[in-house]
């Protein structure tokens, strides 16, 4: 059922690995159907598209990957409403990779930094402090947000055209960064050959993504949604290098969006880092291209959800009202998954200023209120959509007045 006629051939089912090309991929775990996770809905009755979501797994390079493809102009509109610099989490993260860089590279201050998808200029700004030269691109109006707060941006997809573009008029960069988005891209051919077009012989490409080992570790299949097209282990990423001759440098775990992969790359042939080699090793011994383990995490998944039911069920028996804390996008995947609806959650909430506030949860319509409204009612349990920063959460809410129970949905069901 397409939305719209599309000649991009990378739109819809994936029949093909996204990174090698393998026609042979084995299905892993069902979502089932889900809306677009960012579109929040004005009214609660309107029919909305649904998509299949389900992970897939490549026996050749090793990639795990969403099995259907939807138009980034409907996944990533202008007005996408997520901004970067309302999570304290990412600004931390920013701050600590411009660190690290400056240690390990030595800024020079002329250096040109670009970053790719770069929302609001967050990162930017913690290189602009560091006196280096920034320049953003990103598709959305955070583009708009992010000129306005003197973080120059293009708001413009990365493509070869866009890259050319860059170039003549900025020259190469030193540093291209990409966190959160390397993921998120459907033309890998035209990214990587767009990277490579703006980064300088010498350059360092950041990459930072969602890495499949936290999501097996935590269980976290929450972070499927159709914003993610690729769950990323080192393994499949050298591959991906490999093939546009640049190579993995240098790797690392972070703790940013509930663990990622902080990866380093350069043009030419290098040799990996002790890092690389010990996460490769690492990666095998917990069976992340073991189609068998893989599959035991879907069946995890499924109990998961079982479970999560259960509780709020009971909860819901006992007379207690549920809130949601945070809606981010991520939830939408628990929320759709578990078929969780405004019959079980009464509401979510979000903190002040966010756009969502006012409007439904895609796909479960739940509306999304103030967060001043939850120390209104005090409802008795709040669920925290947001887990995977849960703890840091519950503190805040706690200090701020909230004397209701808490309920962390995941790995498992526990109520503080
Ligand atoms: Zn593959």
């Amino acid at each position: 059922m397409p939305t719209k006629k599309t000649t991009s051939r990378h739109i819809g089912p994936v029949i093909k690995c996204q990174v090698c090309g393998n026609t042979k991929l084995q299905p892993v775990l069902s979502l089932g159907h889900q809306p677009i996770p960012q579109e929040y809905l004005t009214d609660r009755l309107v029919h909305e598209m649904t998509y299949p979501l389900n992970l897939q797994f490549c026996t050749k390079c090793g990639l795990t990957q969403v099995d259907y493809i939807i138009d980034p102009e409907i996944v990533f509109p202008k007005n996408y409403p997520y901004r970067t610099g309302m999570t304290n989490m990412l600004i931390r993260n920013f701050r600590q990779l411009a660190e690290t860089m400056d240690e390990q590279y030595h800024f020079k201050p002329k250096d040109l930094i670009i970053d790719i998808g770069s929302n609001d200029g967050s990162l930017l700004a913690q290189f602009k402090e560091r006196g280096l030269r920034v320049l953003g691109i990103e598709p959305t109006d955070a583009a708009k947000v992010a000129n306005k707060n003197k973080i120059p941006t293009i708001q413009a997809f990365l493509d070869l055209k866009t890259a050319r573009a860059v170039v003549k008029k900025y020259g190469k960069a030193r540093f291209v960064t990409a966190t959160n988005v390397f993921a998120h891209i459907i033309n890998m051919p035209e990214l990587m050959a767009s990277i490579k077009t703006v980064l300088d012989k010498d350059g360092v490409f950041v990459s930072e993504s969602q890495y499949l080992m936290d999501i097996i570790e935590k269980l976290e299949f929450d972070t499927v949604y159709h914003e993610h097209l690729r769950f990323y282990g080192l393994k499949p990423l050298q591959y991906l290098f490999s093939q546009y001759g640049m190579s993995i440098v240098d790797a690392e775990r972070i703790t940013a969006a509930g663990g990622s992969i902080r990866v380093y790359a350069m043009k030419g042939k290098h040799a990996p880092s002790v890092r690389v080699k010990e996460l490769m090793k690492k990666e095998k011994e917990a069976g992340l291209y073991d189609i068998k383990k893989l599959r035991e995490f879907a069946a995890d998944a499924v109990g998961a959800k079982h479970e999560l039911l259960r509780v709020l069920i009971e909860c819901k028996q006992t007379g207690g009202r549920i809130v949601g804390i945070g809606s981010p996008c991520r939830s939408n995947t628990l929320l759709g998954f578990a078929k969780i609806d405004e019959q079980l959650l009464d509401y979510a909430v979000e903190r002040a200023g966010s756009p969502k506030i006012g409007m439904f949860t895609p796909g479960t319509h739940i509306p999304v209120l103030d967060e001043k409204q939850l120390f209104e009612d005090q409802p008795e349990f709040a669920l925290m959509l947001s887990w995977h920063i849960g703890h840091e959460l519950m503190d805040k809410l706690r200090a701020a007045g909230y004397k209701g129970k808490f309920i962390m949905p995941l790995p498992k069901p526990e109520i503080f």
